[in-house]
């Protein structure tokens, strides 16, 4: 595929990651992500408690509650509970992965993050560096989304 049009597949996957986010019931923060392979969308997740838990993210005093699982997170588990694999994919992220969920994406072999937002944080990103996850930082404008 053309550079040209790789960008113009990213940007659309990227929007998709974005219109999940808008799913989450978190209210500090909505993450949406989608997983791509072979040109096939194979899983998505928004930031969200587990299954079977009241779906509030934040405890009384607004802070996230600790068992809430990120979007990447939720998203490279339900493909881990289907019969696909995430072995050379790539994940759509509006928000770049924090450490705990980088440390999952490359193990879940996941070969390419492109993400719109980069987190204050950036442990995550350079960790995928390190273990040879190609990271690309497409920030598409808001009324695009
Ligand atoms: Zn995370």
């Amino acid at each position: 595929m053309n550079e040209r049009k790789q960008e113009k597949y990213d940007k659309a996957y990227l929007r998709m990651a974005k219109e999940w986010g808008k799913l989450s019931y978190c209210k500090r923060k909505q993450v949406g992500a989608i997983i791509v392979k072979d040109r096939m969308i194979i899983s998505d997740g928004y930031n969200g408690t587990p299954t079977g838990f009241e779906n509030f993210c934040e405890d009384e005093e607004g802070y996230t509650k600790w068992y809430v699982l990120h979007a990447e997170a939720n998203a490279i588990l339900k493909v881990a509970s289907s019969t696909q694999s995430c072995e050379g994919a790539t994940l759509y992220i509006t928000l770049s992965p924090c450490r705990e969920c980088s440390k999952l994406i490359h193990q879940a072999g996941i070969k390419r993050v492109v993400y719109q937002t980069a987190y204050k944080d950036d442990s995550g990103l350079r960790f995928l560096e390190r273990a040879g996850v190609e990271t690309y930082h497409l920030p598409i404008l808001e009324e695009m989304v």
